[in-house]
């Protein structure tokens, strides 16, 4: 949609105004995607403040046919390294002070950008499309609805079908997982699935393994799906058979930590607050060394962004933000519980993109 790239690059542009910058040189590919709707592995694109008729988009030679079909309205450069090239165009078009992105431009990429750069001044300005990025508008909300929705669909399909149940392998259940999201319009998964059965439950990142299924184990499957380069992020944790008393225990302390986490979700909310609302439920319940990680990150174009939600993260929430919400209590040995979901920050109550049932649901 090339009007939704026309108002990010607006947008773009008035923060360049701000910084007194006269152009963005913007190297990161998931930031000129966003900037442009271009999906291809190379590609760099130089903002230019006075508008898109200076701005100019670099990708190579294979990329010829794509490019003009997805940048049609920007004037485009064939060459590679695009970075250099876009540099010395920023210096032919006496470009007095270009932004580029330090956080991610090598030490060695930067001398020979700057060789390019000629009499125009490389600036740091590292985030300054991540800043854009962090509240979504409508066409990513719905990437994300998306994406959540094939995640959601395949873990109903694995259910239904008797995918967990003993004697299966953890491998086996995530490659299940994955290959019903692709069913469901994935690209692929958004990240490496994690499956953990039994005492594994206990390890928030464990990776798939060949441990089978038992009765009576914590099932954890932490998964998402990939749609239009926008990635869902998603946590249930099941019981096989019958849950003794200390697993339903522990499903039910973190479930209602992540509801006090999903209500404290509201535009100009503390980050760190959110996290606190939801970490002081396990606390009182004395398992606050037991919860070990933040409560939840943003999603987008990446599966972890901006803004993270944890005791040490900084600034507010805004409306139109899509973050996780996924406290976990982790008993070493023994087992844990993880609940997540996606949502988006909304004036009122949060819009919830996962739509799984977050009962205990016993298989
Ligand atoms: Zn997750
Ligand atoms: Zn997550």
């Amino acid at each position: 949609m090339p009007e939704t790239h026309v108002r990010r690059r607006a947008a773009l542009r008035s923060r360049l105004q701000e910084r007194d910058l006269d152009a963005m040189l913007v190297v990161d590919l998931r930031n000129v995607r966003y900037l442009t709707g271009f999906t291809g592995s190379n590609a760099a694109l130089l903002v230019h403040a006075d508008g898109d008729e200076k701005t100019v988009f670099c990708t190579d030679g294979r990329y010829l046919t794509q490019s003009a079909r997805q940048v049609p309205e920007l004037e485009r450069l064939i060459e590679r390294p695009c970075g250099p090239a876009l540099a010395k165009v920023a210096a032919d078009t006496r470009v007095r002070r270009a932004g580029f992105e330090s956080h991610r431009v090598t030490v060695d990429e930067l001398d020979v950008l700057d060789e390019q750069a000629g009499t125009t001044e490389l600036v740091r300005a590292a985030g300054l499309v991540e800043d854009l990025r962090v509240v979504k508008d409508d066409a990513e909300i719905e990437a994300l609805r998306m994406a959540c929705a094939a995640a959601d669909r395949a873990l109903a399909d694995l259910i239904e079908h008797g995918g967990l149940r003993p004697g299966r392998t953890e491998r086996e259940v995530a490659r299940e997982l994955e290959t019903r999201m692709l069913d469901y319009g994935a690209a692929g998964p958004a990240f490496d699935s994690i499956v953990a059965a039994g005492a594994n439950s206990a390890i928030p990142h464990h990776r798939p393994t060949d441990t089978e299924l038992v009765t009576g184990d914590l099932v954890k499957l932490d998964f998402g799906a990939l749609v239009d380069g926008y990635h869902s992020d998603m946590t249930r944790t099941f019981v096989l058979g019958a849950p003794a008393d200390w697993q339903r225990d522990l499903y039910d302390l973190v479930a209602a930590a992540q509801a006090a986490g999903r209500a404290a979700l509201r535009p100009g909310v503390r980050v760190s607050d959110v996290d606190a609302a939801a970490r002081g439920v396990v606390e009182a319940a004395g398992h606050g060394d037991d919860f070990l990680h933040g409560l939840g990150h943003g999603v987008g174009l990446e599966i972890h962004e901006a803004p993270s939600l944890a005791k040490t993260g900084e600034g507010r929430l805004s409306a139109g933000m899509a973050v996780t919400v996924e406290p976990g209590v982790y008993l070493s040995g023994k087992g844990g519980v993880r609940i997540e979901d996606t949502l988006v920050v909304r004036d009122g109550d949060p819009e919830l993109l996962t739509l799984t049932t977050k009962q205990l649901v016993v298989v």
